[in-house]
């Protein structure tokens, strides 16, 4: 026998993927468009280009890529552990903090387990944990579009390995106050790990959301999950992390998949570490634009809650959103829609914004 062909008929059976696969939700990445008048307000990206000094460090790695990264990601954990005042031996790295969330999940969870956390949250969740042969345990928001912390304790089970709290949340924009998280964790057994996802921290104003760091220092069950791409302005670079206790951070690194973070986005994360003063000043903008936006929407009839995100979520009837959507379409304007709940928009550069203010003027109720 020298081919599939001489064995396999027209009616053969062909490969199959698992179940968990098979069944997977897309996920759905945010528009993409070209063009000079197309604002790309779907994917909570920075509008802002990479900081100069991530550009410089990424132009004098290029010259290395013909050799593999540092697997271990030595100099980036470590700049990290300063950074936060923990050790290396509690960051791990990955591709996106998604990637490092693939590897908490398929790390901590066999099949059957289960992961809580809140819906509508970040898409990627009930994604991962399918494909991890676990169960998603989706816990609808409560009616100011936060946690609702006492229905997630009570959903709890010996199968619960996980627990996952977006602050602030994607996509309402909503944070969790440190105290309700403490509260929580002092509900949670202590062998369930509680990640807190601080993707869009950078632009919650200060003291809205958790101190994560001291509720890491006293719940050891705590894990934290920051990434490079939002504030950062790394997106497309891949690199995120987590701070957790070192056998579980340890257990993340085993996890990863080997060479996933590019030595251009180890240094790149570094540089931009180092230039986290500009970082802060170009959040300061956006947060300032949010605050504007917010003002005008709410004058024009929107009701919307506080977002503590770069990003503004309107919550809409149906109809209205299939509407919006089409009026965003036609105007070139990528926003991210979802279907039965409402519209993400990103906070952007005035001009872009003026652009969506002036849309949802003409829909307002
Ligand atoms: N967490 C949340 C809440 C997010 O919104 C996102 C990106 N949309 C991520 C994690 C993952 O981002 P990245 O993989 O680029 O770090």
């Amino acid at each position: 026998m020298t081919s599939n062909q001489l064995v396999a008929g027209p009616e053969a059976a062909l490969p199959t993927l698992r179940g968990a696969v098979a069944g997977l939700p897309s996920y759905v990445p945010g528009r993409r468009g070209a063009g000079v008048d197309v604002a790309a307000l779907a994917s909570n990206e920075s509008h802002y280009d990479p900081l100069p000094a991530a550009v410089t460090a990424v132009a004098e790695a290029a010259g290395r890529m013909n050799r593999y990264p540092d697997m271990a990601a030595v100099e980036l954990r470590e700049r990290l552990a300063r950074h936060l005042g923990v050790s290396a031996a509690e960051v791990a790295v990955g591709p996106g903090s998604v990637g490092v969330l693939q590897q908490i999940i398929t790390g901590l969870c066999d099949a059957g387990d289960e992961v809580v956390f809140a819906w509508r949250s970040f898409e990627a969740y009930p994604i991962l944990v399918e494909l991890a042969g676990a169960r998603p345990v989706r816990i609808q928001l409560d009616d100011t579009e936060g946690h609702d912390l006492e229905a997630m304790a009570a959903a709890v089970t010996d199968r619960t390995r996980v627990i996952l709290l977006c602050t602030p949340n994607n996509p309402t924009g909503v944070p969790i106050s440190h105290d309700r998280i403490e509260a929580f964790l002092q509900t949670v057994p202590s062998s369930v790990l509680v990640v807190i996802d601080e993707a869009y921290v950078e632009y919650a104003d200060a003291g809205s959301g958790p101190d994560s760091l001291a509720l890491y220092r006293r719940y050891p069950n705590v894990g934290i999950l920051r990434t490079f791409s939002k504030a950062y302005g790394l997106a497309g670079l891949r690199v995120g992390y987590a701070v957790a206790a070192p056998a579980i951070a340890e257990g993340l690194r085993r996890t990863a998949l080997p060479f996933s973070v590019s030595a251009l986005a180890q240094k790149a994360a570094i540089a931009s570490l180092d230039a986290g003063e500009e970082m802060e000043a170009r959040v300061a903008a956006v947060k300032q634009e949010r605050v504007r936006m917010a003002a005008q929407l709410e004058a024009q009839g929107w009701k919307l809650q506080p977002s503590h995100g770069n990003f503004l979520w309107i919550r809409t009837a149906e109809d209205l959103r299939a509407r919006l959507v089409d009026a965003f379409d036609a105007a070139g304007i990528l926003v991210r829609a979802y279907q039965g709940d409402g519209v993400r928009i990103t906070v952007a550069d005035p001009a872009s914004n003026d652009r969506v203010l002036r849309l949802l003027a003409a829909h307002a109720a």
